[in-house]
């Protein structure tokens, strides 16, 4: 990634739909002049262009020497520079305040405008608890995530009915759904003018879930399982497997490292191609989570390289303490002397996600950037995004490829194309400004905030 998109200083450019509606943006235009302007869609630069931000929106685009800055704007110099639309992070989970404080001004600082929360608050809770803060990136969110079997004596409209008058934007499904249920609950969602995203139940088949119009498709999620050609019976031992297994801690391991070798050991070719070929038709996008897969073996393999890593100063102690190998909630159930063998596990997972990945790339299948950061998942919010879109670019993706997966895909995903997701791009891990709704956050104001950031983990007293 910093070979071929970067090298460059550049502007994250918000969403102008954007949430930061929290705050009116600023009264006068904002004018960047003399930009670089890359269209995300083809790669095509527009050298010399000048961007004129009014109430919150782009309002005009074009050569500088043409287009006329309105009265008052206030204009900033940006010749050398490239810009890039808002990224989005398609997978995040927050919870609570405190992981909101946390999240939501390093995502901003770091150019993520858009979330898509996938698990956690309610959208009307973000509204609420995002109120004491400056920087709030734009917020698409589920409430709680549907899974297992339908608790005694409520009918699995009712639980979409419920998550609908809540306010959710679309539902969220997980792994342990039975499939009457995932058939009811997207049904039911149709119905309620929402749209279903989240993990292939292990009891579906991905074509039919695909078919019913499961929109996403999280972590590759039993991808592996779909194209052996003995899927019928991994499927019936991978669910024996994990019943019973009712916690998050407790089914993991089994259910996202479980050993590979007898998934790799069937791949099917030809039921790999007609899967694909049914996600291409369908409009089925995939999010990967590939830096997920990564961050696992490396923190839970004691990588010196990933404790090093100087943004882990941005969170709380007690958050990446928790994250320790030796205290790891994951590993807890697992024998010393089996941890060795979990841990290459995680790895081969990962190797093997970035194949599916360029194997699903061949075929045109859609990708998203999503990376499932949490307070649980050894990943740092914002930085963990960009570490995904060089994960996408190892995969065999081209860098603009990669950076589509946080910027265009989402927006026709979540059908916002006329107000986000495209004006340009470079790369982000070198931004020397951010626009959020119009407001410009120039390099001091970013300083400041990862500085408050780091100052906020490092006094915070632990819970
Ligand atoms: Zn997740």
């Amino acid at each position: 990634m910093k070979h071929h998109i970067a090298a460059f200083s550049l502007f994250v450019l918000a969403c102008p739909f954007n949430a930061a509606a929290q705050q009116p943006p600023p009264s006068l235009p904002l004018a960047v002049a003399g930009v670089t302007v890359i269209d995300v869609r083809d790669g095509s630069r527009t050298r010399h262009a000048t961007i004129v931000i009014d109430a919150g929106r782009i309002t005009a685009v074009g050569a500088s020497a043409l287009l006329r800055i309105p009265p008052g704007a206030r204009v900033l110099n940006a010749r050398g520079k490239y810009v890039i639309p808002g990224l989005w992070d398609l997978h995040t989970h927050i919870q609570n305040q405190r992981e909101l404080d946390v999240f939501f001004p390093l995502l901003v600082a770091h150019g993520i405008l858009g979330i898509r929360d996938t698990g956690g608050l309610l959208p009307r809770e973000f509204r609420e608890l995002g109120k004491r803060h400056q920087y709030v990136p734009h917020v698409v969110a589920c409430g709680t995530a549907v899974d297992g079997p339908a608790p005694a004596g409520v009918a699995d409209a009712a639980i979409v009915d419920s998550l609908a008058d809540q306010g959710v934007d679309y539902i969220k499904v997980l792994s342990m759904l039975p499939r009457e249920r995932f058939l009811a609950i997207v049904a039911r969602a149709k119905q309620r003018g929402l749209h279903v995203a989240g993990h292939v139940p292990i009891a579906v088949t991905a074509a039919e879930a695909s078919d019913a119009g499961l929109r996403t498709m999280e972590h590759l999620d039993e991808i592996l399982l779909n194209i052996s050609s003995r899927e019928t019976e991994l499927r019936a031992a991978r669910l024996a497997a994990l019943s019973g297994r009712t916690t998050f801690v407790d089914q993991v391991l089994i259910q996202a490292f479980p050993p590979i070798e007898p998934f790799l050991s069937d791949w099917s070719d030809a039921k790999a191609s007609a899967l694909f070929k049914k996600f291409v038709a369908n409009h089925t996008w995939q999010t990967p989570t590939l830096e997920l897969y990564r961050v696992w073996g490396a923190a839970l393999g004691d990588d010196p390289l990933f404790w090093k890593n100087p943004n882990l100063a941005f969170m709380p102690k007690d958050w990446h303490d928790s994250w320790r190998p030796e205290r790891s909630q994951f590993l807890s159930g697992v024998p010393p002397s089996e941890r060795p063998g979990v841990i290459l596990r995680m790895k081969a997972w990962y190797r093997s996600q970035l194949d599916v990945v360029l194997r699903m790339h061949a075929a045109g299948v859609g990708f998203l950037a999503g990376t499932d950061v949490s307070q649980w998942n050894f990943m740092v919010p914002g930085a963990s995004l960009h570490d995904e879109l060089a994960r996408f670019v190892e995969a065999g993706l081209s860098p603009l490829e990669a950076l589509q997966t946080a910027t265009i895909n989402p927006a026709q995903y979540l059908g916002i194309t006329d107000s986000a997701g495209t004006i340009a791009i470079a790369n982000a891990k070198r931004i020397s400004a951010v626009v959020l709704g119009g407001r410009l956050l120039d390099r001091t104001e970013l300083n400041r905030m990862f500085d408050s950031a780091r100052q906020r983990a490092a006094t915070e007293a632990t819970p």
